[in-house]
């Protein structure tokens, strides 16, 4: 009797262990990369994100918890593109042996100078500014995010051909979701009258979402937010928000909003909400996942200007 409860114990300290150790770690970047492993790898992966809810990815210090996360992790998911400049560091530091997923590979990159809002200065020359002239926001078109979907899909496959099958069946279901995702946003934003498609947000994020639904956005800050807003930029935005008769500026929840506050209280154009750009939310947020965020963006961006 007592050595069967002796085995029974040793069976059960044993089986624990080593199922969380079979699961593949994967660290991703930032908290939207980390929704699209989950989806994908599900049971068969442990994921930590290192810049988590309502973070900003553009400008972010590790923490020594992130460096031993690297350093175990199989798999590191980054977005590449110039947006975590702090990354090839962490990862030097960390002395790691994960292998890098870029999740942007093979998606057609627009130029950070792309729209309306940095045209000046453009005629300075030419200059190599490598990723500094990507924006990187890539997945703020959906059809861009089911590549990000494929990429890790194939790098979970690659990593643990053991779970290939699960793999593509649960890319499968996300990326049916992301279809009927891409046509959601398109239906709402018919509804927006093509004279309110302009609208003004803290930082570029949205050059993608732009190039994908037609509705323009116009930003102060660039496609980065470690670049300082000058006065000049707010003197421009003010000037086009009344040229061009901008309906609506909107706050974002990795941005100081006072900025944003001050351009709606000089123009007179209203706040038409919160829009969610590089990060998701907490559990209990808006945006605790890429759907809820794209999809809340969108009601927002109607609710302000379709009437
Ligand atoms: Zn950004």
């Amino acid at each position: 009797m007592i050595r069967i409860a002796v085995v029974v114990v040793s069976l059960l300290i044993g089986a624990l262990p080593a199922r969380a150790q079979d699961r593949i770690g994967v660290v991703a970047s930032f908290s939207i990369l980390g929704d699209f492993v989950r989806n994908v790898g599900g049971d068969r992966v442990a994921v930590a994100t290192l810049v988590g809810p309502s973070g900003d990815a553009h400008v972010y210090t590790p923490s020594p918890r992130d460096a031993k996360q690297v350093a175990d992790a199989r798999l590191l998911v980054v977005n590449g593109l110039g947006l975590e400049g702090w990354l090839p560091r962490l990862v030097q530091s960390s002395g790691g042996k994960a292998t890098i997923v870029t999740a942007t590979k093979g998606i057609k990159t627009l130029d950070a100078d792309d729209g309306d809002s940095h045209d000046h200065g453009k005629a300075a020359g030419k200059h190599d500014h490598g990723d500094e002239h990507t924006d990187p926001h890539a997945w703020q078109s959906v059809l861009n995010a089911k590549i990000y979907v494929a990429n890790i899909r194939d790098a979970l496959i690659a990593a643990d051909p053991a779970g290939e099958a699960v793999y593509r069946a649960n890319a499968e279901a996300y990326l049916g979701k992301l279809d009927a995702l891409d046509r959601e946003v398109r239906d709402q934003a018919a509804k927006i009258p093509a004279a309110s498609r302009k609208v003004i947000s803290s930082h570029d994020a949205f050059g993608y979402f732009a190039d994908a639904y037609g509705i323009a956005f116009i930003a102060p800050q660039g496609v980065s937010t470690e670049s300082e807003v000058s006065a000049r930029d707010v003197a421009r935005i003010i000037t086009q928000i009344r040229t061009s008769k901008i309906p609506a500026v909107f706050l974002e929840n990795i941005s100081d909003p006072r900025l944003i506050q001050r351009i709606a209280a000089e123009t007179g154009a209203k706040i038409g909400g919160t829009l969610y750009s590089d990060s998701l939310t907490a559990e209990n947020g808006d945006a605790p996942t890429y759907i809820d965020m794209v999809r809340h963006n969108i009601r927002t961006l109607t609710s302000a200007l379709a009437h």
